[in-house]
C-alpha cells in the first residue's frame, strides 16, 4: 500500500492572525520531523499571516472552502484566484457544517471540487451521514451519493488531487467518535465507491480521512485500521498539545 497518512486541521472559525500566527509557529517547530502530510486550515482573514509561518514546512495551507465560481458579484464569497494569491494550496469542501448550516448541496460541493481541481488545488472532500440517516440505514446510500455526486466530472488524472474525508455529522464536535470498525466499514465502503465510478487502482490509492471527535487518545486506534489514511480534525486541531500528538501519532 503506497498511502501515506494525512493529518489535516480545521481551525473553523476560530483564531485572530496573532492566535493563529502564534499556534501555527508550534505547529512549525513540533512536526518538523513528522513522519506523515499535515494541513492546516485556518480562516479566511488569517490565511496570509499562516501561509507566513508555514512557508518552506513540511504543513500545507488548506482553505476551509472557495466560491463556485472564479470571480464576479458574489458578495461575501471568496474566489480561488484569491486563495492562489496567498499561497494556498488545498481547498475543504463539502464540511458538513457547509451542507446542513448554509445548504451546500451535491451540485454545488461539485462545481466547487471542479472550480479547486481546474485551478491546481488540491481538495480534501467531506462527507458522511447524519445520525437520523445512520439510524435508518442509510449511511452508505448517503456516503455514495456525496462522493458519486462531489466528484462527477472529476477525471482520473485529477483526482490523485483528491482526499476525501469520511466525517459522520454525528460525531463532528460532539465528542461521539465512531468506533474504528464502524470508521474503517465506512471507508472500505467508499473505497469501493471509487474503485467503480473510476478504476480500483484508484480506489487503492485514494487517501480517505477519518473526522469526528478525533484525540490524542483515539487517534492510534482509528489509524491503524486497514482503510484510515488519516484525520481531519476540528476542535483538538486548536492547541499544539492536542493536535501535536495526534499528527505524531
Ligand atoms: C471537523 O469539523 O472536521 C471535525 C472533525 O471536528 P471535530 O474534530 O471537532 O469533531
Amino acid at each position: 500500500m503506497s498511502r501515506n497518512y494525512f493529518i489535516a486541521g480545521n481551525w473553523k472559525m476560530h483564531k485572530t492572525r496573532a492566535e493563529a500566527a502564534a499556534l501555527a509557529k508550534e505547529l512549525v517547530a513540533a512536526l518538523k520531523d513528522g513522519r506523515h502530510k499535515y494541513l492546516v486550515a485556518p480562516s479566511f482573514t488569517a490565511l496570509e499571516t499562516v501561509a507566513a509561518v508555514v512557508k518552506g514546512s513540511n504543513i500545507l495551507l488548506g482553505a476551509q472552502n472557495c466560491a463556485a465560481e472564479e470571480e464576479g458579484a458574489h458578495t461575501g464569497e471568496v474566489s480561488v484566484l484569491q486563495l492562489k494569491d496567498l499561497g494556498v494550496q488545498s481547498v475543504i469542501l463539502g464540511h458538513s457544517e457547509r451542507r446542513h448550516l448554509y445548504k451546500e448541496d451535491d451540485g454545488l460541493v461539485n462545481r466547487k471540487v471542479r472550480l479547486a481541481l481546474k485551478h491546481g488545488f488540491d481538495v480534501i472532500l467531506c462527507v458522511g451521514e447524519l445520525l437520523e440517516e445512520r439510524e435508518a440505514g442509510k449511511a452508505e446510500a448517503v456516503c455514495r451519493r456525496q462522493t458519486v455526486e462531489g466528484l462527477k466530472g472529476v477525471s482520473a488524472a485529477d483526482l490523485q488531487r483528491v482526499t476525501i474525508a469520511y466525517e459522520p455529522v454525528w460525531a463532528i464536535g460532539t465528542g461521539k467518535t465512531a468506533t474504528p470498525e464502524d470508521a474503517d466499514a465506512i471507508h472500505a465502503y467508499i473505497r469501493k465507491v471509487i474503485a467503480e465510478a473510476f478504476c480500483p487502482a484508484a480506489a487503492e490509492n485514494i487517501v480517505i480521512q477519518y473526522g469526528g471527535s478525533v484525540k490524542p487518545d483515539n487517534a492510534a486506534a482509528l489509524m491503524a485500521k486497514e482503510n484510515i489514511d488519516g484525520a481531519l480534525v476540528g476542535g483538538a486541531s486548536l492547541k499544539a498539545d492536542a493536535f501535536v500528538p495526534i499528527a505524531k501519532f
